[in-house]
Parts: C-alpha cells; structure tokens; sequence
C-alpha cells in the first residue's frame, strides 16, 4: 500500500492561514489537492493537527475524496506513524502543503524508483524548492516514531531517515543544474505573487515540472530572489536542536569539597595522587568525583558524598566488590593477631599451597606486593638464570625502569637500560621472530599479558612459547590483570598454556597489595640467590584477604557469575553503539571481565570528557574501563545500561552539532601515555 501523505496546517508561523491564501482565486490547498490527485497511488490523505483551526482543511480535503488523519501539533512525525498503522501502508510519500505546483508525474516517478530500487528513502536532488518528493519506507517511519528525539527530526520526519547511515537512500537528479534553491513554495505572502506570475507565464493549468524548467531557462529573471533563504523552517529547527542537545545534560553534582582537596592536594602531593590512573589525567576536575570516601560493593562515595557505581573497580583490585562482607570477618580476626612479624608466617605456606592448587604453572610460589614487584622480579630471575641483560615485552608491565623505558614516559630512566628493553606487537609473531634475529643470544625473557583486549589468534600463545624457547629465553606472562578474573588460574588456565613463569597481582586479594610470582620449581629455586626481599613481604592481612577471596571465588563459582554478567553489559553497549550508529565515534573492546568503552576521532578525549561527565550525574563513574566485579548485580547492570544509553544520546548530537566542548563543566581528560 502506497500512501500519499500531504503534511498540511493552518498555523504556519511566517504566513497564518497560508493554506487558504488564493492563488488565482482559488485556495492553496486546493491547488495541491486537485494536482495531487492526479498521481498513482492507493490512499491519498491529508496529515495535519488537532487544532480547531485545522478543522476547515480536513473539510475541504474530504469533500475531494482525500482521508484525514490528525494528530498532535507538535510531533508531525506521530501522524506519519498513525497513517501508516492506519493505511497499513508499505510506503509514504511525504509532499507538503506549501507546494501549490506539485507535479503528480513526479510523484509517480519517485514512487517507481523508490519501488525499484528498493530505497528505504528517495529523493529528488537539486529540485526546484516547491517540487519536493520524498518516498520513504514504512519501517523507517516507525523506527523513527519511536526513536527520534530532535526537534528537527520530528518536525520534519525525514531527516532520521535521510541521516542513518543503515537506510538504502537513493536519489535521482532530474537535470545537470541546481535548482533547489529556486524558490516556488509557499512560506510567505510575496510568494503567491511570484507564483501568479509562473502560472500566467505557463498560460495552462495543465503544466508540469519541465515546463516550469524550461521557463527558468528562458527567463531566468522571473526567479531571482536575492532576499531568499532556501529551507529556512528546517534553519530553524536545527537552531531548536542545538537547544534541545544542550537541554539534554543533567544537573550538575556538587564538587565543592573535591575541587577544595584538589587544590590542597596539587600543593603537596604531586598530580594530586599516588596513582596516573586515578588522578586529573583520567578524572576531570569539575565533572567527576576525584577523591573516595568510602566504597561498599560497587558503590563509591566521594569527598561531596556523591554516589556512584564504579567499574574501574580499584583499577581492577576489587573483584568481589569493595569491603565485601564474606572476607570481612577473617580479616578482623586477623588485625588482632598481627600484620606483620619478625618470623615468617604459616599463613604465607597456606596461600602458596592454595595457589599452587588453582594455577597451572604454579610449581612453587613467591610474593610481592605491587604487580610491578613481581614482573621486576620475574625479569631478574630470568637474566640470572640465562645470563643474558635484554628483554621482550608486550604490554603494561609496571612502575619499574626495565619496563617503563620503553614508554613516553621515561624520563629518570639511564639510556642503558632503556637499551635493554625491547617491544613486540600482540598476535604479531613476526615482530617478535625478528626481535630474536636482531639479538641472538642476548634476549632473557620475553614477557608479556598473555591476553589484553584483543584475543589470541593463530595459537599466539603456544607461537610464542615455542619460539623464546628455541631461543633459549624464557617466557613470563604478565597475568597481572587476567589472574583470578579471565579464570581463577588466569590466562593460561583458559587457554591452556604452560609459561616458565607468572605474575599476579591486583584481584587475588580482592584490593589489599597482594601479588605473586608462581613458575616451574627449576627457575623459581634461583631465588635462592636472587635479590628478592623486602620488609613488607609476608604481611598478613593481605595475605589472609587472599585466601579467603581465593576460597570464595571457588565456593562460589565467581568467575562463571563474572563472565555471564559482564557478557550482558558488553553486548548491551554494542547494541546501543550500533543501534545508535556510533561506530564512526565509540568502540567495545575486550572480553566480558574486563572491556573498555573508548571514543575515536580527534576528539576522542573530549568525547570521553563529556561522557564521564554526564554518566556521573546519572550515577556511574565511568572511566572507560569496565572490571566486572561480583557485587555488579544484574539490577546494576541493566541501570548501567540505561544510563550509557542516555549518554550516549547526548553524545550522538552533540558530535553531530558540534557541541562537545561548550557542554563540558571540568577540565579535558589526558592520556596517561602520550603517543611517541
Ligand atoms: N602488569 C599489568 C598487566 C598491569 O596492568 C599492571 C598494573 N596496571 C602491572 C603489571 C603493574 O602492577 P602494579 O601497578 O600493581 O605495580
């Protein structure tokens, strides 16, 4: 069923009553009717409002054989939706009121193409404004019913449509020429005249478009309108749409005793934190909360006493949730007991068997108590036992000069050992293939994060055990982050692997400083030798928060709950991004424990900024990483996912508009490293 809809009113706000103006004695909307009706197809309505004034078109329409069909003043686009469920239509051809010359034969010829082509939209481009066609699929009117939010949008129904990047748009140009900003509609009383003038120029009511064509040809200066502004209604719309995106942000939070601290904190604490990723370069002062409180769960306080849900989640520490209740109590117990003695503890014999038990790899056990301990200490064990000084690495590794020479950030680190430290690329065997060319012999270890936000393709993993060992270097994965979150043995457990050695850190004592390095008895025994000791090992808070995190996971198939939820809200995310059509601006990457949410363009850390912004205001504080933990419980997940949904929204339009950096209240995010 093919529908022409003629969107009509009396109320136009630059000419009242403009669809009763006469032209040549006769009613505009009779000029549209009666040359209208000549056009193929099987309803022919008239689209217009409630309005009482309305009341005296859908009169003369009806007594032309036309349908009705009313709806609210505001939403135009409801009255599309309501002729398509009403009609059953298949398509709409949308013509408007203003448009007294209309050209049925065009109507017919954008019905056929729109047909043929199988558009979802068609359009005549470079037409004489005053001809316009437009057919649209049914679907797309409905999708955009109920998914349009602009002004202009709604007012002007087609510009969702004519602006998704997943609609088949086609259009046809008519002639060589640009014409369409030759004006033959109505918007404003001048117009009729200009209107009487063509038609007794054409002498016949019987003309069509090519007449009218030909008539600007040879007198060109019947046409010229200096004063003119082609689609000045839809101008304005777009001026309304700016206001709406803007409207579209939350009140703002109170920061009042954070920005306070932050002051007093830049004073004396250098980037205001112990940590990068936990100060101004990834929280913007102004817009989001930058010192906590208190957290329980996956709920966070900050200074102001805002709350919020967190997925960073203590960069990845917490894996069962803030202050979780279950581990509380034998941690109590043990603060009466003692944190840390002159003897070494049964506690440390306890963890190391438990570990050993859940990690593949784990012959024997040392801690640490930050993750860059463990990967440094790794390092040294595999130079000591090969007796060689160089070292591959592929990802993040820690704080430490052997890894942090190889960064944007090292400065402070001597240009020897910068030498010593060499990089490969994930899931790019090649690249370390030609590490072991260009430094026979001299490579100890090669050391990376097994798996990161991108997974292992073409056995890398086993590629690149094989491949260090026939190089006589060992392999040490850093499973800082994977360990007790991608599965309790990490990485290696999940895809089966056997590394010379591992680090863990962050999760294993759900956020006290706990890590460990674990490996084959025959390289662990060298530390025997090896220098690898200091006053805070054997602690035992930690220690005891480790064992009982470790048994609670177990207990509790935590990381199967993990997996499952994480999964909910990554797909969640992709849907809105794709549903939205973010593509070209936002992006999912990772596995469902651990993703990040991350924006492109130029603008990706503005776009990041505005984000951050308005999530937090909503209740979530996002910082792009989404470390799932066990207190993310479905409820959370699905406020989450309304949340993101609403943001996104924002920065949908305002990308489009151009809006991002006037809507932001704080200071612009930084990337912790800068691109070399
Ligand atoms: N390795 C990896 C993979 C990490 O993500 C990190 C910390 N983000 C480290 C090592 C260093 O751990 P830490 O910051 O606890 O020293």
């Amino acid at each position: 069923m093919i529908g022409i809809c003629l969107q009509a009113r009396m109320g136009s706000t630059r000419f009242r009553g403009k669809m009763l103006a006469k032209i040549n004695g006769k009613p505009l909307i009779n000029w549209v009717i009666s040359r209208a009706s000549f056009a193929k197809s099987d309803v022919k309505a008239l689209l217009t409002s409630n309005l009482e004034e309305d009341d005296i078109l859908c009169e003369i329409v009806i007594s032309l054989g036309w349908q009705v069909v009313r709806g609210d003043s505001e939403d135009v686009l409801e009255r599309y939706a309501k002729a398509v469920e009403l009609f059953g239509l298949s398509h709409v051809v949308r013509i408007t009121g203003d448009c007294p010359l209309i050209d049925p034969e065009l109507i017919n010829i954008a019905i056929n193409h729109c047909l043929e082509s199988k558009a979802d939209y068609f359009s005549f481009s470079g037409i004489i404004d005053g001809f316009e066609v437009e057919v649209i699929n049914s679907d797309w009117i409905l999708k955009a019913y109920k998914n349009a939010v602009l002004p202009s949008q709604r007012e002007h129904v087609t510009p969702y449509v004519s602006s998704s990047k997943r609609a088949k748009k086609v259009s046809i140009k008519l002639h060589e020429e640009d014409f369409s900003s030759i004006h033959l509609s109505v918007d404003y009383p001048e117009d009729i005249e200009v209107i009487e003038t063509v038609l007794k120029e054409l002498n016949s009511e019987n003309f069509g478009y090519f007449d009218v064509v030909k008539l600007i040809k040879s007198k060109p200066e019947l046409f010229m309108r200096e004063e003119f502004i082609p689609n000045l209604g839809y101008r304005r719309s777009i001026e309304k749409d700016r206001e709406f995106v803007k409207s579209l942000k939350a009140k703002s939070l109170s920061f009042e005793k954070t920005i306070s601290h932050f002051k007093r904190a830049i004073e004396i604490i250098p980037t205001a934190s112990q940590t990068f990723s936990k100060s101004y370069l990834q929280l913007s002062v102004g817009a989001s909360p930058l010192f906590a409180k208190e957290a329980k769960g996956c709920i966070i306080k900050d200074a102001d006493g805002n709350e919020l849900i967190d997925y960073t989640m203590g960069l990845g520490a917490c894996i069962l949730g803030y202050a979780f209740e279950p581990i509380l109590e034998g941690l109590k117990k043990q603060l009466e007991k003692g944190t840390i003695y002159t003897l070494s503890s049964t506690l440390e014999l306890e963890l190391a068997e438990l570990i050993s038990k859940v990690i593949p790899s784990a012959q024997m056990v040392r801690f640490g108590k930050n993750g860059s301990d463990v990967t440094s200490a790794a390092v040294r064990l595999a130079r000591a036992i090969t007796n060689r000084d160089m070292v591959a690495c592929c990802g993040y590794h820690g704080w430490q000069d052997w890894y942090i020479a190889s960064t944007t950030r090292s400065a402070g680190v001597p240009k020897a050992v910068k030498d010593l430290t060499l990089s490969f690329n994930y899931n790019d065997i090649d690249s370390l293939k030609k590490l072991f060319e260009q430094h026979k012999d001299k490579i100890a270890c090669v050391i990376l994060e097994p798996v990161g936000i991108e997974e292992p393709r073409d056995n890398f993993l086993k590629q690149v055990i094989d491949i260090s060992h026939e190089n006589g270097a060992l392999v040490v994965f850093d499973e800082v982050v994977t360990g007790f979150r991608f599965a309790l043995g990490g990485a290696q457990e999940l895809f089966n692997v056997e590394p010379d050695l591992s680090c863990f850190g962050k999760a294993m004592a759900n956020g006290l400083p706990m890590s460990a390095i674990v490996g084959k008895s025959e390289y662990m025994k060298h530390f025997d030798e090896v220098f690898f000791s200091f006053t805070f090992g054997g602690e035992t808070l930690s220690i005891v928060s480790a064992i009982e995190t470790i048994n609670y996971m177990r207990e509790n198939n935590v990381i199967n709950t993990l997996w499952h939820r994480g999964q909910r809200l990554k797909t969640a995310i992709e849907n809105l991004i794709s549903e939205k059509e973010l593509e070209d601006i936002a992006f999912v990457k990772g596995f469902p424990v651990r993703f990040v949410l991350d924006f492109k363009t130029q603008d990706a850390l503005k776009l990041k900024t505005l984000f951050q912004q308005e999530c937090a205001k909503r209740g979530v504080l996002f910082t792009g990483s989404h470390n799932i933990s066990f207190s993310h419980s479905d409820e959370i997940i699905e406020k989450t996912i309304a949340v993101y949904s609403e943001v996104f929204e924002i920065l949908k339009y305002a990308n489009y508009y151009g809006l991002i950096e006037e809507m932001l209240e704080g200071e612009i995010l930084q990337p912790v490293f800068r691109k070399p």
